[in-house]
Formats: C-alpha cells, sequence, structure tokens
C-alpha cells in the first residue's frame, strides 16, 4: 500500500524513535515508528542513494533486485515528494526535516556555514553515538561533533568511491555503541550526468545495498534507504513537463 510522504518526514521519525527533539513542522511517519518499535533495532543504518527516484526504482527492478527483496519480505515502502532537484539542499533537507529556505544549505559552499543541526548532531548532543560515510567536503562540518566520520575524496572513479563508502559503512557497524549511521551513494547521480550505461551503475548500488544490508542484519538494525531527488536524465527532463519527480523510502530490519 502506497502512501504519498516526504523526504521532510525522515528526520523527525528518527528523532521520534530515539526520543529526541527535533524542529520541524513535519510529523513523523507512524508506519515506520510501529516499525521500528516492534523490532527494536539496535542500530539505524540511513543510506541516501543519489538520483534515486520512483521511476528508477520501478524502471530498473531487475538491477536493483536486491533492495526490492528487502521492501517484498518484510519491508514498507513509501512514495515520497522532494524538496530540490539537486543533492546538497535535498540531503540536508533529509538530515533536517526543514526546507531548503529554512535550513539555507543551498550549495556545498554552505555545508558548515548553517547553525541548524542535523539529526546526526542532535542524536550526538543527546549522549547517542552517530556516524557518517560523506564526500569529504560534506564530511567537514561533522568533524569534532559526532563519534565517527569518514570522509572519501570525491574522484573520477564513482563505483569505487562508492566501494569506499560501503566498507566504511559495514567496518563502522561493528562499533557496539553507534546508533545511527549515515550513508551516501553517489554512482547512479554521476552515470545519468555524464549519460553512461545506468544499468551498469544501479548494479553497482545494489550490491553495496546487498553488503550493508548483510551487516546491518548481523548488528540486528534497521535500514533506511531514500532517495535525494529526481535522476538528472537526458531524453527524461523534455518529456517530463513540469511534475515534480517522487523518490521511494525503504524501511527494513534486513
Ligand atoms: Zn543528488
Amino acid at each position: 500500500m502506497f502512501y504519498m510522504q516526504s523526504i521532510l518526514q525522515i528526520a523527525p521519525t528518527l528523532a521520534d524513535f530515539f526520543g529526541v527533539h527535533l524542529n520541524s513542522q513535519v510529523r513523523s511517519i507512524e508506519q515506520i515508528l510501529n516499525f521500528a518499535y516492534s523490532r527494536n533495532p539496535k542500530v539505524v543504518v540511513l543510506v541516501v542513494i543519489d538520483s534515486l527516484d520512483f521511476r528508477f526504482y520501478s524502471d530498473f527492478a531487475d538491477e536493483l533486485g536486491k533492495i526490492h527483496e528487502l521492501v517484498e519480505r518484510d519491508g514498507l515502502l513509501f512514495e515520497c515528494e522532494t524538496v530540490s532537484s539537486h543533492t546538497t539542499p535535498a540531503i540536508a533537507s533529509i538530515l533536517t526535516g526543514l526546507q531548503p529556505d529554512a535550513h539555507g544549505i543551498l550549495t556545498s559552499e554552505d555545508v558548515g556555514k548553517s547553525k541548524i543541526n542535523s539529526i546526526l548532531e542532535i542524536l550526538e548532543d543527546e549522549g547517542y553515538k552517530t556516524a557518517a560515510a560523506i564526500e569529504t567536503k560534506g564530511a567537514e562540518p561533522l568533524w569534532g561533533r559526532i563519534s565517527y566520520v569518514f570522509a572519501v575524496d570525491d574522484r573520477e572513479d564513482i563505483i569505487e568511491y562508492d566501494k569506499l563508502i560501503k566498507a566504511h559503512t559495514i567496518s563502522v557497524l561493528k562499533k557496539q555503541d553507534l546508533r545511527l549511521m549515515f550513508s551516501h551513494l553517489r554512482a547512479i547521480d554521476r552515470f545519468a550526468h555524464r549519460g553512461e550505461d545506468l544499468s551498469v551503475a544501479a548494479k553497482a548500488v545494489n550490491e553495496n545495498v546487498r553488503a550493508i544490508a548483510t551487516a546491518v542484519s548481523e548488528r540486528n538494525g534497521m535500514l533506511v534507504i531514500c532517495g535525494d531527488h529526481e535522476t538528472h536524465v537526458k531524453e527524461r527532463q523534455a518529456s517530463q513537463e513540469k511534475a515534480t519527480a517522487t523518490v521511494p523510502l525503504i524501511v527494513c530490519c534486513p
């Protein structure tokens, strides 16, 4: 069953689950809270898959077979409205529960200048250990603010980049005190911008999610997967008129 939600609801839902306060006008997603309370996960891993929109999720169902399997076996799937077609403001909205004009993080130059705390920093301030595996520039404001920061330099080989993000995500899951991990996989976005074979990127993402899901399972954790904005594909933009794309939000205990 589908319910239209918003990516703004992810951070408030996580805040409610952990019992911390977050300033957002948006309500949390009750089905996720009920799911989480009934499974009582020891750790939550939030993976943002850059450029994974709802249409891509359906069109590449074969390549993304593991992700579809996580939903079908015992997961929740939501269709979410997005807030921006750009990565930086979208991810800031996912992590704060605020619209871009409220958090003010619109370009990578704004990262670190915002006084608004993300769910990672809010949890740390309440005594929970959190972690992030992200691009080096995005990681800068998190140094000294959260327990475990894994910065990966941007590079030409985006498949290699995602493998490093996956490896850091799996390794930090060995920390028994970790409660929330955030990771950002970028291959689909890069391949889309360059007009490269999207099925290659989708398969790579699927294998990284498979490995992360296994590690989450070993920790009795909960895995949350979402996209950040529509897939930037040239031929699609012409035909898409003005309709805003939606992104999938998946919650499971693998
Ligand atoms: Zn993006």
